[in-house]
Parts: structure tokens; sequence; C-alpha cells
């Protein structure tokens, strides 16, 4: 349980002002609360209940607003990143403890971000204890961004699995791109923007028949690892434009 010197310490880091780091819940601390809270879509009432705390310390859900600013400025830390990596879980809809151990931000099926466990500056080249491990070979300068879906999807003849790819997330996943793109610097290239498909055949590291993202679950349309990647690309290129 935080303490309200917690709190006031956590909302300073986070660029909001509680006033005198004193411990007491004062005037000044409640309306930084709620500063925070609004930005994060919480409901603004000042109080710090479990919600309003995961956000300020672990910072799990968040909901994406109109507002621009969609990726936290805490979730994306000063580091030399090279690129970004997109993967989908395998796993289901929301995000377990272990998917949020492998990658850095996570996209659940509504569009709703969580927060990985690993900080994405522990990827920074040389890796550092807790990284997060998303691509053989390739986690050194990587951001890994995941979609939480496609569990037991088997690839050909394609079926979905128990938590098919929905098209919200698959919107979501553009505006991340673009975010960290814009934080870190990241030109959107096929070597600098692509999904754990195409880093076999683009940068020559073998993946063991990663297949993540040859397949929109909704769009049957489009399928292939290049089409897929150049679809998010374009559409990061237009935001970013
Ligand atoms: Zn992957």
């Amino acid at each position: 349980m935080a303490t309200t010197l917690d709190i006031q310490r956590r909302l300073v880091a986070l660029g909001y002002q509680p006033g005198a780091l004193d411990g007491i819940f004062g005037d000044r601390t409640t309306e930084a609360v709620k500063q925070f809270q609004r930005a994060r879509n919480l409901t603004t009432d000042g109080i710090v209940g479990p919600k309003t705390s995961a956000a300020l310390f672990g910072a799990v859900v968040v909901a994406p607003g109109p507002t621009g600013g969609l990726v936290p400025a805490d979730w994306m830390p000063a580091a030399k990143m090279q690129r970004i990596i997109v993967h989908w879980t395998a796993g289901a809809h929301k995000a377990s403890g272990l998917d949020r151990s492998h990658y850095h931000i996570l996209i659940e099926d509504d569009g709703r971000l969580v927060r990985g466990t690993p900080s994405i500056d522990l990827n920074q080249a040389p890796v550092r204890k807790g990284y997060a491990a998303h691509t053989l070979g390739c986690n050194s300068g990587s951001i890994g961004v995941s979609l939480c879906c496609m569990a037991g999807a088997i690839e050909s003849p394609f079926a979905a699995g128990s938590a098919p790819m929905k098209r919200a997330q698959w919107e979501t996943l553009p505006k991340v791109l673009a975010e960290l793109c814009r934080r870190y610097g990241i030109a959107v290239t096929t070597k600098t923007v692509l999904s754990h498909a195409e880093v076999q055949g683009t940068l020559g590291i073998k993946q063991r028949g990663k297949w993540d993202i040859t397949r929109l679950a909704f769009d049957p349309t489009v399928h292939g690892a290049t089409a897929c990647g150049d679809a998010f690309r374009t559409a990061t290129k237009e935001l970013l434009s």
C-alpha cells in the first residue's frame, strides 16, 4: 500500500504538482490526483483507489483518448532504440502476467494499452537484466509491441483460434507506433518498423517459423507478412506526416 508521501513523489515524477512533499493528503495533492485521473480517463474523484494506484505505480490499463498522448510519457524512458518489432501474444484478448513479461507495450482487444513489465530502456544495447525477450537474437535495441490475441491459432489452413485479432487493436497499433517513432527518432522503414514475421526475411535473423503477423482475423483480404507490415507502416507514416 502506497503512503501519501509515495503518491506525492510519484505525482511529481510524472510532472504533476501535489504541493509540499509532506505526507498530508491536502487540497493540492487531491487536485494533482484529479489531474492525473483526467489525463488517464479514470474517474476524477481525487481518491487513490485500486485503478488510480495501478495507473500511478504500475501503469496498467489506459483507455485510449482522443487527446493524443496515447502512450504515457513515463512508459517511454530515454533510451537509444533502433527499431520496433510488432507481435501478437498467441494468448488471450487480455494481457496476462506472462504476456506482460515479454513485451514493452501490449494492446488488448478493445484497443486499451497495457504496459509490459520490462521498461523499454532495458532493451537498449547492450540489454540489461530483466529486458523484454520478444524476438530471438534481436532484442537489443528493439522495442516489442504486441497485440493480445490469437491463442490457439493455426497458420495453415488458417484458423484464428479462440481469441481472433480484433479491428480495434489493429487500428490502435499505428497510433502507438507513431508515438514510439517520434519519441525515439525511429524512421518508418521495413528494417526499423516491422513484424516478427518479417524479421527473418528482412533482417536475416532466424525465428523458428514465427508467423506473427501474417493474418488479420477480421480481414481475410490482407495476408502475408509483407502485406500486414506494409499496412501498419503506411498507417504509421500517415500519422507522422
Ligand atoms: Zn512474436
